[in-house]
């Protein structure tokens, strides 16, 4: 069986999806309509706003692809109904998937389609009245499809390095250990600049540990933007996996660590290659993943944000068979960690 172990919901709009719910809600967002028309736009029209065009070093970039999708998160409805189709298109590409849910985000982005800012609504009230009713909506919206399509679908709750508000970051904690039975585990992600692009707050590491004990499987998102030194500093929190960690070939110790350690790396092939294009050629591997097996570390497969990276998980199994991964191995791999991931 191949499950995609790395994909992102906020990544995972495509342009046939938004337009779906743009003209089921009606939208007359810019980034879907088309005022001086009249009408919406072509998905064609909108996939040139939502997919990158070209590799780029520059983050922000991709970042603006995800803004972009953004707008339609205007309502539960709404972002329950993105939810199934994202659900669906999910699962007509995998054989079942774990998806990664940055709540934090989308509740703040909700409020900021809502009313225009969020950080003048108290916590509570942030992670009572937004935050639940969107976890209870993507929970629900995936319950309904697993059901549907037969597939295996996990959900992953993702937090932030940008760490905007410890506040309001406790109360989202608070009301997510009573959700904990909707899902599988924690995730680290976000991108930052500055001189630690990898950081993790102190008050981040609070979160995770007073979440832990209801959502022990935890992966962070390392190695990706900084070296193999952010991988070595993930290790030590005991993590289950990390998302992406292809800087880990950087040193033999952090290799060796994460073979003995049995630590899962994500490896997402094209979402790499678009967002590392300088990092990459520096590391010299065509192929990381092909070079992470061959150090005996094991390697999961993602798509990571299929729509921003015009890829699909299929592509990504592709693309792995192309640059010389071993497939027998890779799947062996994924049954292990897809294996660790039921409880
Ligand atoms: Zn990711």
């Amino acid at each position: 069986m191949w499950f995609d172990l790395h994909r992102h919901l906020e990544g995972s709009h495509s342009p046939r999806a938004l337009l779906t719910v743009a003209r089921a809600f009606d939208l007359r967002h810019p980034t879907f309509f088309d005022a001086a028309r009249g009408d919406f736009r072509t998905e064609a029209e909108l996939a040139t706003s939502l997919v990158m065009a070209a590799p780029s070093d520059d983050a922000n970039v991709f970042y603006a692809c995800i803004v972009k999708a953004r707008a339609a998160y205007v309502s539960i409805a709404a972002i329950r109904a993105l939810c199934v189709l994202a659900f669906e298109e999910a699962a007509q590409d995998t054989d079942g998937f774990e998806m990664r849910l940055s709540l934090f985000s989308m509740t703040r982005t909700l409020l900021e389609n809502q009313r225009g800012s969020w950080r003048d609504v108290p916590p509570v009230r942030f992670a009572e009245d937004f935050a639940r009713p969107i976890l209870t909506a993507v929970s629900s919206a995936r319950d309904e499809v697993q059901a549907a399509t037969g597939k295996p679908m996990l959900l992953r709750l993702g937090l932030s390095r940008t760490f905007e508000s410890a506040a309001h970051y406790d109360a989202l904690a608070d009301m997510v250990k009573e959700h904990a039975a909707a899902l599988v585990g924690l995730d680290v992600l976000g991108i930052v600049t500055g001189a630690d692009t990898e950081p993790l707050p102190e008050g981040l590491l609070r979160v995770l540990e007073r979440l832990r004990p209801a959502l022990p499987d935890l992966t962070i998102h390392a190695g990706e933007f900084a070296g193999h030194a952010s991988v070595d500093r993930t290790l030590a929190l005991g993590v289950r996996g990390i998302g992406h960690g292809i800087h880990s070939l950087q040193s033999p110790a952090t290799l060796e660590r994460l073979a003995r350690e049995g630590v899962t790396l994500e490896v997402c092939p094209s979402s790499n290659h678009l967002l590392l294009p300088s990092a990459l050629a520096r590391l010299g591997h065509a192929m990381p993943l092909a070079s992470l097996q061959r150090a005996h570390v094991h390697c999961v497969l993602g798509s990571d944000d299929p729509t921003p990276m015009g890829t699909t998980f299929q592509r990504e199994l592709q693309v792995a068979r192309e640059g010389g991964v071993d497939m027998a191995r890779l799947q062996a791999d994924v049954a292990r960690r897809w294996a660790q991931l039921q409880r």
